[in-house]
C-alpha cells in the first residue's frame, strides 16, 4: 500500500530512526532530518588520536528472543543475530576493603559469592535475590502505547504486579538507604553505589535482572556500528535523510503545521512533522512557547524534584591491562566533579571487543562521573571561559589517573587520556535539557509521562526517551513506533508492521 503523505522526522536519533522506519513500512515518505554530520544522537561513538571512543551503550535491554523489546531491534534491523552482540559476566564487581562483591550475570552465583564475602547478611541477601529472581519476570509491553492496550492486555500487567508486589514497593526505597540494611562494608559499599545518587532499589533491580536474564547484552564495534545498522535499514526502505540540517522552527498555522525551516532558510513541507528533540527544546525553541505539555515542563522547570542525570565521562587507554576485571568500581580519596565530592569511580574496560578496542597492547576504557542539575549550571558557566573549561576537565582526567595508579601501582605511567566530555557537550551535541541522557530519573517522585500528542496542535507529535521514565534506548525506539502507530491511526490505516522472523505479519 502506497500512502503518499509525507512526514517529517526531526533528530535521527534512535527515536526519530525508529519512527522513519516504521512510517516507511506503512507507506508513508518520510524525511529525517539531523542537525549533525552522522546519524544515533546521544547514541554514537568518534574517534580520538585514531580511537574509538564509545559515547553510550552500556548495556542494549531487550536482546533475549522473548523480551518485549526484542522484535523491535529486530525491525529496525539493529543486529542480525547474537553474533554481533556480547553478553559480559558481570554487571559490575565493587572492591572494597580487600573484598569483592559481583553482581554476575549468573545471579545464582552471585548469591553464592555474597553469602561467602557476607555470612552475616544471609536474611537480607536472601531477599535480595528473591527479588532478582522475581524482576527477571517483567516484562512491560512496549509494541503498543500503553493507552491502546486491549483490556486482556491491562489485566496481564496488573496480574504481574499483583504477583509480585515488590514491583511497587521498591520504587518507594532509596538505594542509600537500603545499603544500611546490610551490615557487611563491601556489600553496603556495591548496594550504594550500584546506582547513581538519587536511585531508588525498583531501578537497581530492573537493571541487574536485565542483566540476569541475558537480556542486556552489548553491541559488537559499539554504539556507532549499532547505529549504522539501523540508519541503513532505514536507507534501505528509501527513506530521505539529510544530515546538517538543523531545524529552526516548526511552521504552525491554526492548529496546524505546515512544515519545518532550516537554519539555511531552506523551508520543507510536510503532512506531519514529529519532532524527536528533547521536548522541552521543540516546545521552547522549535515551537517558540506557543503550546504547553505540563508533564514536560514540570521536570524544565522543577529540577529538584525532577532531577536531570547527565554525565562526564573520560576515555583512556591502558597498556598491559592484564586480567582487570570488565567493569570495576573501588573507594578513592574524594576528587571534585562538577559540584559534587565523588569518593568511589568505575573503570569500564572494552577488552571483551579486542577489534574495536585494543591496538598494540593497549585498552580503551572509560569510567563515567554522574552529574546533575547543579553540576550542569557550574559546567555551563565554566564552559564560557574556554581555557577555563579546558583546564578543569585535564584537572579532572589527572586526579583520575592518579586515583586508579593508588588502586592499581601496575598501571602506573601506562594511562593516556584519550577524550572527556561534560554535560555542556551532550547538550551542544543534542540540545538536550541541561545535557540530560536518560529521562526522568526513576525515584518516590510520581512519574512524568507524555504521550507525544501536543493540545491544540493537530499533526505534530513528540517522540523520544524523554516522554517516558527513566529513559533509555528501548523507550527511544518505542516512542518512535507509538508515534508511527499515532499517525497511521490518524490517517484510518491500520498499523503494518513486519516482525522478525520469530513473529507472524501483524496489524495493529
Ligand atoms: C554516556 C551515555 C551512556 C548511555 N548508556 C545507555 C545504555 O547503556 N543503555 C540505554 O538504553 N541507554 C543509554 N543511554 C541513553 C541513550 O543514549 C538514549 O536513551 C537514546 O539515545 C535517546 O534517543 P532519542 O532519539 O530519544 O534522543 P537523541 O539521541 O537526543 O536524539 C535526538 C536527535 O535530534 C537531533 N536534533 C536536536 N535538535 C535538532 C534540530 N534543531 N534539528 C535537527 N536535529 C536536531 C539531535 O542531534 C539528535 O540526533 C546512554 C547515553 C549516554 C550519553
Amino acid at each position: 500500500m502506497k500512502n503518499k503523505k509525507h512526514v517529517i522526522v526531526i533528530g535521527a536519533g534512535l527515536s526519530g530512526l525508529s519512527c522513519g522506519i516504521y512510517l516507511l513500512n506503512n507507506g508513508f515518505d518520510v524525511t529525517l532530518l539531523e542537525k549533525n554530520p552522522s546519524v544515533g544522537g546521544l547514541c554514537t561513538g568518534w574517534y580520538r588520536q585514531g580511537r574509538y571512543i564509545d559515547g553510550c551503550i552500556h548495556w542494549l535491554t531487550g536482546t533475549k528472543e522473548n523480551d518485549s523489546c526484542y522484535h523491535i531491534w529486530q525491525d529496525l534491523g539493529a543486529f542480525s543475530s547474537q553474533e554481533d552482540l556480547v553478553y559480559l559476566d558481570t554487571w559490575g564487581d565493587f572492591i572494597y576493603e580487600g573484598k569483592t562483591i559481583s553482581f554476575y550475570r549468573d545471579y545464582e552465583k552471585a548469591e553464592q559469592q555474597w553469602l561467602e564475602v557476607a555470612p552475616e547478611d544471609k536474611k537480607e541477601i536472601k531477599k535480595f535475590f528473591r527479588m532478582v529472581r522475581a524482576f527477571t519476570k517483567v516484562s512491560l509491553p512496549m509494541h503498543k502505547p500503553t493507552s491502546m492496550l486491549s483490556l486482556g492486555e491491562m489485566m496481564k500487567v496488573a496480574w504481574m504486579i499483583i504477583k509480585h508486589p515488590s514491583f511497587l514497593t521498591t520504587m518507594l526505597v532509596n538505594t542509600d538507604k537500603y545499603a544500611l540494611r546490610f551490615k557487611n562494608p563491601t556489600l553496603r559499599f556495591a548496594m550504594k553505589n550500584a546506582q547513581p545518587g538519587y536511585g531508588n532499589l525498583f531501578s537497581l533491580l530492573f537493571s541487574y535482572a536485565t542483566i540476569a536474564n541475558n537480556s542486556g547484552a552489548v553491541p559488537i564495534g559499539g554504539s556507532k556500528a549499532f547505529v549504522e545498522r539501523i540508519k541503513n535499514r532505514f536507507l534501505s526502505l528509501n527513506g530521505r535523510l539529510i544530515v546538517n540540517a538543523n531545524v529552526q522552527t516548526i511552521n504552525t498555522h491554526n492548529g496546524f503545521a505546515s512544515g519545518v525551516t532550516l537554519s539555511t532558510g531552506q523551508t520543507i513541507k510536510g503532512d506531519y512533522v514529529v519532532s524527536t528533540t528533547e521536548p522541552n527544546y521543540t516546545l521552547d525553541v522549535l515551537l517558540n512557547k506557543q503550546y504547553k505539555v505540563p508533564a514536560i515542563q514540570k521536570r524544565k522547570n522543577d529540577y529538584r524534584k525532577y532531577p536531570t542525570i547527565s554525565s562526564l565521562m573520560v576515555t583512556y587507554e591502558i597498556a598491559d591491562l592484564g586480567d582487570l576485571p570488565t567493569i570495576v568500581n573501588f573507594p578513592v580519596e574524594p576528587l571534585i566533579v562538577g559540584n559534587q565530592k565523588v569518593d568511589f569511580i568505575d573503570i569500564r574496560n572494552f577488552s571483551y571487543d579486542a577489534q574495536y578496542y585494543v591496538h598494540n597492547n593497549k585498552t580503551t576504557c572509560n569510567t563515567l562521573f554522574h552529574q546533575f542539575d547543579e553540576d550542569y549550571i557550574y559546567w555551563k558557566q565554566l564552559s564560557k571561559d574556554k581555557k577555563a573549561y579546558q583546564k578543569e576537565k585535564e584537572r579532572i582526567a589527572r586526579e583520575l589517573v592518579e586515583r586508579i595508579e593508588t588502586q592499581f601501582p601496575q598501571y602506573k605511567g601506562k594511562i593516556t587520556i584519550l577524550d572527556v566530555f561534560t554535560p555542556v557537550t551532550l547538550e551542544r551535541y543534542t540540545n538536550a535539557m541541561r545535557g540530560a541522557y536518560m529521562s526522568q530519573f526513576t525515584s518516590s517522585q510520581p512519574r512524568l509521562s507524555s504521550s507525544g500528542i501536543i493540545p491544540h496542535l493537530h499533526n505534530v507529535y513528540l517522540a523520544s526517551q524523554w516522554l517516558e521514565s527513566p529513559g533509555g534506548l528501548p523507550f527511544a525506539v518505542a516512542s518512535g513506533k507509538w508515534t508511527a502507530i499515532r499517525i497511521c491511526r490518524q490517517e484510518g490505516i491500520k498499523f503494518n508492521y513486519k516482525k522478525s522472523s520469530l513473529y507472524k505479519k501483524a496489524t495493529i
